[in-house]
């Protein structure tokens, strides 16, 4: 409960995008003249720019000895993943669909690891034939990847996905720790290397994924510190040398009012110190994260338009054209325990004070389909543009986009 004495919590500042004449310029474009060239509302609109310099402030940030890599299941955009391709050391897939979209992207197959659990027989096979790096997350796929290679001749490149013993604390979301659908629990990963030597398979590595948007560089820390330790003492076991070591990422971004921006100083540190050991305690092996959401969350906007404008009883609603069917996640419904409202703006008025509280919601005949509860905003008419902010990550791939028939978003890079 927020106190009485104390002021209600604002998003932070979304100054990435900026603004002239009174209008959002994403790509240096502004949103009415964007509107009209990608011909259509709603669309997403990320920024080639953003994307480029988000990741070099992360390059600088961290130790060079850090490889990054992009899990494409954050926005799966071909020309984006396209960018991406260009700017991190791997691409992280989950499914046959993403290694596709990596793998026409021009990502080397050795950059490519492939994650995620149930993995079909013919994603293995592709993936074996591809030449990419598999996180076995069971005994049964690592059975079945021998059989691969058996039959085809082609060694599997395999990393173990741990299930570590331990959780990612103040995660938006726990993907690790406790009993989990993920990765092999720590304490069966001994018994799953020895089958691995056994079976052939060519061992690389572990894969350790605590879990994600995390805002707490310290409890970020703590993670890897767990994990390297972990890493550590599987290490022992292992057939061969370990060559890759993921730790994972968890990396966040700030959605809500309140939530602040990741301080990766601390972050940076510490992972220089498990470089450093890790040189000498694990001298073949590269160090790697795994980031979505950080890397490419920030560079996107999701811009509808205002069909109508209606009081109820004292409340505003502006009826937009967009809504939960192209963006789940700021409809507040992919995963989140209490509904709060993303950062948004009407992106044609950004000169103008914020003067109303509105309700933005979408054409869907459902309560849930709410872009916003009563947000301050300009004041706003038919036609104007809403942005939503934060929106270049688990946007339109992460949506129920043929609920109520409604035509679909359109996505750019710009
Ligand atoms: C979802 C996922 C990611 C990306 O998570 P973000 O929160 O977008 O950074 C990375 N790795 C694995 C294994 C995942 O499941």
């Amino acid at each position: 409960m927020t106190s009485p004495t104390r002021p209600a919590p604002v998003h932070a500042p979304m100054d990435q995008f900026p603004i002239e004449n009174g209008e959002l310029l994403v790509g240096g474009t502004s949103i009415t003249r964007l509107a009209a060239r990608v011909g259509q509302t709603p669309f997403y609109a990320y920024d080639r720019r953003l994307l480029t310099a988000r990741m070099m402030a992360l390059r600088a940030a961290l130790p060079t000895a850090i490889r990054i890599h992009y899990a494409i299941k954050a926005n799966p955009m071909p020309a984006l993943v396209g960018h991406m391709a260009g700017l991190v050391d791997g691409l992280d897939v989950a499914s046959g669909g993403e290694l596709k979209v990596a793998l026409d992207a021009g990502c080397v197959p050795g950059a490519i690891s492939f994650a995620g659990p149930g993995k079909r027989r013919e994603e293995m096979s592709q993936a074996v034939a591809a030449g990419v790096l598999l996180n076995v997350e069971s005994f049964r796929e690592a059975r079945e990847l021998a059989d691969i290679s058996a039959r085809t001749g082609w060694r599997a490149r395999v990393a173990v996905r741990v299930n570590p013993d331990f959780e990612l604390k103040s995660s938006g979301m726990k993907m690790g720790g406790g009993p989990k659908q993920f990765g092999v629990d720590a304490e069966q990963v001994p018994d799953l290397l020895r089958e691995i030597g056994q079976l052939g398979l060519a061992f690389e590595g572990f894969h350790l994924f605590a879990g994600s948007q995390n805002l707490k560089a310290d409890s970020i820390i703590e993670a890897q510190k767990q994990s390297f330790d972990l890493a550590l003492r599987l290490a022992d076991h292992a057939p061969s040398p370990v060559l890759s070591l993921n730790l994972g990422g968890g990396f966040g971004i700030p959605y809500f009012p309140g939530d602040p921006r990741l301080d990766l100083a601390p972050i940076g540190a510490n992972l220089a110190e498990i470089a450093a050991a890790a040189s000498h305690k694990l001298p073949k092996a590269e160090l790697v994260l795994e980031l979505g959401r950080y890397l490419v969350g920030e560079a996107g906007l999701y811009v509808c338009r205002v069909m109508d404008r209606k009081v109820s009883r004292g409340q505003v609603f502006l009826i937009t054209d967009g809504g939960m069917h192209h963006h789940l996640a700021a409809s507040g419904n992919f995963g989140q325990v209490i509904r709060k409202n993303y950062p948004a703006a009407i992106a044609n008025r950004m000169g103008h004070q914020v003067e109303e509280g509105v309700s933005v919601v979408g054409p869907l005949c459902t309560p849930l389909d709410l872009l916003g509860d009563r947000v301050p905003l300009q004041v706003a008419q038919p036609g104007d543009f809403v942005a939503i902010f934060q929106s270049g990550a688990y946007g339109p791939s992460a949506s129920p986009s043929a609920f109520l028939g409604h035509p679909p978003a359109c996505e750019i890079l710009i």
